[in-house]
């Protein structure tokens, strides 16, 4: 199979639509990260995710519409502050869970009686998502426990032969999935961190509680209990006040010949010597250039050293998150 990198046009606009009608696989730009998308009413195209990807089954798909998608025939009931979250923050990289009615395929939500709905902002997503006029089940669109793609190259690197087309809408803004908010009770629940915060929800609605797993529970979202994101070559991971083992660490790679280099705020970049990734300084901008420097740090690298900056709260707490899956300090 040939794999096409096109950007949103007439052309590609019917390649689309043919290829979701036939069942096939299409990538596409978001504002988050690049999504790997299948019709969502089709059990066939929905499963072809699971094994493209190297997905576990168990590992539920978020179903992603266009602003005027009639957003009642996918779900069931709820609650009252759900229309409030959805006016202050969408379209946007707000992923919203509720109670499903069931009429998309069995294996999005793999057996749960939910559904994760996400209306992204990207204009080449939501073109995308008008032209086929059907709701598209995405996860992101790298090999499972690989970094998730923000630019049409990373996709292609992962998916070369095995999907026919990637919609290009250039690097993805955003740089860190969306927040995934369970609407089905009293009070939202975060289910998993993004750039839509805990205070943002707080101030639209007054209050938003975080889901944390208990031990011996099964988790309410299933994707986070996978290690994620992993790059492809060696990685350590420390705090800024363990600067000097870090360091220790790097020296001990050249002496043996390795190739290392540092993902490291910008601001402390004097700090070290040697090969070294800037992520940047504001917690926006961190998550913007995460997934990009860890995919070009694992080509050109043999061991990438994390130094976990030490700024909280905001979109520090999702950027935190991605950083300790990606360096293997989390499972
Ligand atoms: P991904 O598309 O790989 O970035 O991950 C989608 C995330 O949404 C995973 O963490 C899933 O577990 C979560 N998710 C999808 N559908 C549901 C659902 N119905 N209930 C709870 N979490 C969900
Ligand atoms: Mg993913």
């Amino acid at each position: 199979m040939i794999t096409r990198i096109m950007s949103f046009c007439e052309e590609s606009k019917q390649l689309a639509k043919d290829f979701i009608r036939m069942g096939e696989l299409v990538a596409f730009h978001t504002e988050t990260v690049y999504g790997l998308g299948a019709d969502a009413f089709q059990d066939d195209a929905v499963l072809k995710i699971f094994e493209r990807k190297g997905r576990p089954a168990d590992n539920p798909l978020i179903v992603h519409i266009h602003g005027g998608y009639d957003l009642s025939r996918l779900i069931d009931s709820e609650p009252v502050y759900a229309a409030a979250l959805r006016e202050a923050f969408l379209p946007g990289p707000l992923t919203m869970v509720y109670p499903s009615t069931g009429k998309v395929s069995q294996y999005v939500s793999c057996g749960l009686n939910t559904l994760a709905v996400r209306m992204p902002s990207s204009e080449t997503a939501q073109k995308f998502l008008k032209a086929v006029d059907v709701p598209i089940a995405a996860p992101s669109a790298n090999l499972s426990k690989h970094v998730s793609p923000v630019t049409a190259k990373h996709v292609y690197d992962d998916f070369e032969g095995k999907i026919p087309l990637i919609l290009d809408g250039g690097a993805c803004s955003g740089g860190i999935e969306s927040t995934v908010l369970d609407c089905t009770g009293d009070i939202p629940k975060i289910l998993r961190e993004g750039l839509i915060t805990r205070e943002m929800i707080v101030s639209v609605v007054g209050c938003c509680e975080v889901y944390a797993m208990q031990e011996g529970e099964k988790p309410k979202s299933p994707g986070m209990a996978y290690q994620h994101y992993a790059p492809h070559c060696k990685t350590a991971y420390f705090t800024e006040k363990e600067l000097r083992a870090a360091k220790e660490l790097y020296n001990k790679e050249k002496e043996a010949e390795g190739n290392p280099c540092f993902l490291i705020k910008t601001e402390l970049q004097d700090l070290v010597d040697g090969e070294k990734l800037l992520l940047g300084s504001t917690d926006v901008e961190m998550a913007s250039r995460l997934y990009s420097l860890l995919r070009s740090g694992e080509k050109k690298y043999s061991l990438l050293i994390g130094v976990e900056p030490e700024e909280r709260g905001g979109a520090m707490t999702g950027v935190l998150n991605r950083m300790r899956r990606a360096f293997g300090s989390e499972g």
